[in-house]
């Protein structure tokens, strides 16, 4: 099947200027040709013409969890959990997430689920799964996970994910005080074993000192990067390692910068009940709230690679949460263009999926989107989808986003 989609303009996620109009030639499951002006028209060719609107990359989410995470009560039955993620992934494909990184979830799930999907025995996004995470005893969200002590356990946790279909390994080496979890040798042996293995390593760190020591030990993405020392930094820029800021989940977008003190008690609220923790919730979040723009600000300058990830659906945030990462990377000024390559050819890069998705350009997997209007001139444009192909294939009643939160 030959497909011709005409549009307005082409953001092709590469980061150079869009231009049109112009038309994009699809055969089978793949771009074969990128066309600026008219097009002549073969025969046996579907087309696809969407005036007013913009060709792009499908979005990314780097860092989700596609079951969800029970913080009360028991994780629900398989059965349950596998139907629930698979309606919560198939809504973020027709919000245009067309690939999505789990990062931790329950019970296999998004193994089972990548596998359905790439056998196209259900629709969904495309999908990479870590199994389970690798935490310490007791460390941060284990239950999402498997712990494991000392070297030779870590090793050992990382050839099983591997032998379990992990497409990469998502670690977990802080909490919420400046206490690390993994020892220095656990987190080394963790990294060379994983990349001996042809594995990436993500990690979740969000303050000091497990964020030097991720970086030491040569994780490809640090996940969250909230509060990282500037030597830290220095190192992340010299290393080429990866950030992830999630910058939804943080929740600046509710009153950020006017009320940074209401954002950070919500989001502790949002995160648990229990009164102990929400106070050491709430003054991580305050130190990031102080931390994240500098951050933010030192990766732009110095053209750290950044993805978009989100954390859906922690604090309810809906799994197509990326386009309100998107909107949230800009009003930490990142341009447009910036903002929208984090969520297409950034996170390819960091999925290891460059040489398949992430850009419009022959020879790359059709998994693209159009929005109504100019993302350029204003990133919420990114709500307003109205085409979704993934792999080829066309998706059904793609969803224009209705209610984010305010940013
Ligand atoms: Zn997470």
């Amino acid at each position: 099947m030959r497909t011709v989609i005409k549009v307005d303009r082409v953001i092709d996620g590469s980061g150079r200027d869009a231009f049109g109009p112009a038309a994009v030639v699809v055969e089978d499951n793949l771009i074969t040709l990128v066309r600026e002006g008219p097009m002549g028209l073969e025969q046996d060719t579907r087309i696809v013409d969407l005036p007013g609107c913009t060709l792009m990359p499908g979005l990314m989410d780097a860092h989700i969890h596609v079951t969800g995470i029970t913080s009360r009560g028991p994780v629900p039955p398989a059965p349950d959990l596998a139907y629930r993620t698979l309606a919560s992934v198939q809504s973020a494909l027709r919000h245009g997430v067309t690939t999505i990184r789990d990062v931790g979830s329950y019970l296999g799930v998004p193994v089972a689920l990548r596998r359905a999907i790439a056998r196209k025995q259900v629709i969904g996004p495309r999908i990479l799964a870590c199994g389970k995470l690798i935490a310490m005893s007791g460390g941060h969200a284990y239950q999402l996970g498997m712990q494991a002590d000392g070297v030779d356990e870590v090793v050992k946790a990382v050839r099983e994910q591997f032998r379990d279909g992990a497409d990469f390994i998502k670690t977990v080496t802080t909490h919420r005080a400046a206490l690390p979890e993994f020892t220095q040798p656990e987190l080394d042996a963790l990294v060379a074993e994983a990349h001996r293995l042809g594995r990436k390593v993500a990690c979740h760190a969000g303050i000091e000192p497990g964020i030097g020591m991720a970086v030491r030990a040569g994780v490809d993405s640090i996940e969250h990067c909230w509060i990282p020392s500037d030597e830290t930094l220095a190192a992340i820029k010299a290393r080429g390692t990866a950030i992830v800021p999630t910058l939804a989940i943080t929740g600046f977008g509710y009153s950020y910068p006017e009320r940074p003190q209401a954002s950070a008690e919500r989001t502790a609220a949002m995160l648990y009940e229990n009164v102990d923790q929400a106070e050491a919730i709430k003054s991580y979040f305050e130190g990031t709230f102080q931390r994240l723009p500098y951050v933010m600000r030192f990766a732009k300058e110095n053209g750290l690679l950044v993805g978009a990830g989100t954390d859906a659906p922690i604090t309810e945030l809906p799994y197509h949460s990326v386009i309100y990462e998107v909107e949230l990377l800009a009003k930490f000024g990142f341009d447009a263009m910036e903002a929208i390559c984090a969520a297409t050819s950034n996170n390819a890069r960091i999925l290891g999926l460059d040489r398949v998705v992430g850009k419009i350009e022959p020879g790359l997997a059709a998994d693209v989107i159009a929005v109504r209007g100019d993302p350029l001139q204003d990133v919420r444009a990114l709500r307003d989808v109205c085409f979704v192909m993934r792999d080829g294939q066309v998706i059904p009643d793609p969803e224009p986003t209705q209610a984010l939160r305010q940013v």
